[in-house]
């Protein structure tokens, strides 16, 4: 089938481009470029350098005739939502819009949405926490992906344009870049290689700093295959439903590395929650879906990446 990827140049939309190729579909990617990058662009995809806010996604999407859009695209970052909220609503928001019209106009079939199960709910009381808690989002960010799954809905009832959501933890992996605000994997491993000192930010009355759900990168991808033809009109937290402090993180990477440095201590970033844990039970019974890796191997994979760039 053909699929647009939109965010196709980024760290996870770039994986999920080249894994539909590798499984025969046809693909187009949309990237403005502003986080991505020209080289994890696959040179077997079209590629379009575009702003999923630009009037030209409607003829882009007119002429190449999608099945499918997969939408990777969007402002990432938990801080930056929280700092310039505008900014994050005219991608995450008004850009989401922007692409469901041209896709209901051109004749595509489903979208594949990516969610955030890792920001969505909030300080959730139901811990780990399944698809049919409440969201109580604490961020821009995660309002902004709460009101991109109504839309959903939405265009769903109106047009027939169906749709998944895939709810993902947080992502670590190949191509995730250690110069943002998110990525703390890649954070701790490049500045680990250089000798530099990493900071550990947490909150006072949690000194091993935040428990996150951290799932890998190819997981995540075999999600997005999965959501291809499966899933249709519902939401999937995509994670491992293993709790990991920072310090636990830290340390699984110093092990590996077979580098002691102790770390820095700072705050709490804007919009950090304390805890996240997703229950994945969804995604296995509809999807399929259950992730291969574990911690140790993840972190390897992406050690090994690291190393050998
Ligand atoms: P990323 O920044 O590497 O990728 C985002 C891509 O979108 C980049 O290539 C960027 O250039 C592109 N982009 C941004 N704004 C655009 C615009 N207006 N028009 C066109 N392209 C635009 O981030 P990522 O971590 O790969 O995130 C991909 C998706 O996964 C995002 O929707 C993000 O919210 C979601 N997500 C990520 C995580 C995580 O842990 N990394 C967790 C949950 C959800």
């Amino acid at each position: 089938m053909k699929i647009v990827v939109t965010g196709g140049a980024g760290f996870i939309g770039s994986n999920v481009a080249d894994a539909f190729l590798a499984a025969g579909h046809e693909v187009v990617i949309i990237d403005n470029l502003s986080t991505g990058y020209r080289h994890n662009v696959n040179p077997a995809a079209v590629f379009y350098e575009k702003d999923i806010c630009s009037p030209e996604i409607s003829s882009i999407l007119h002429k190449e005739k999608a099945d499918v859009i997969c939408h990777h695209a969007a402002q990432a970052s938990v801080p930056v939502s929280v700092k310039d909220p505008l900014y994050d609503a005219n991608t995450n928001v008004m850009g989401f819009i922007n692409l469901l019209q041209s896709a209901v106009s051109s004749g595509a079939r489903k979208v594949i949405f990516i969610s955030s199960g890792g920001a969505l709910y909030g300080e959730a009381e139901e811990y780990p926490t399944t698809e049919n808690y409440r969201p109580i989002p604490l961020s821009v960010y995660a309002i902004n992906k709460m009101v991109g799954e109504i839309y959903l809905h939405f265009y769903k009832h109106q047009y027939g344009l169906d749709y998944t959501a895939l709810r993902y933890a947080n992502v670590y992996g190949p191509r995730q870049v250690s110069h943002g605000e998110a990525g703390v994997v890649s954070i701790f491993i490049e500045k680990l290689l250089k000798g530099e000192t990493p900071t550990i930010n947490r909150y006072d009355d949690q000194p091993d700093g935040m428990i996150r759900d951290y799932v890998f990168v190819q997981d995540v991808v075999k999600a997005n295959l999965a959501a291809l033809d499966k899933g249709s009109g519902e939401a999937f937290n995509i994670g491992t439903c293993i709790p990991c402090s920072t310090r636990a993180l830290y340390n699984e990477i110093t092990n590996q590395l077979c580098i002691w440095i102790e770390p820095h201590f700072s705050q709490a970033r804007l919009g950090d929650l304390r805890n996240s844990l997703l229950n994945y039970q969804k995604a296995t019974q509809y999807l399929g879906w259950k992730p291969d890796y574990n911690l140790s191997s993840g972190i390897a994979e992406t050690i090994k990446y690291f190393k050998n760039r």
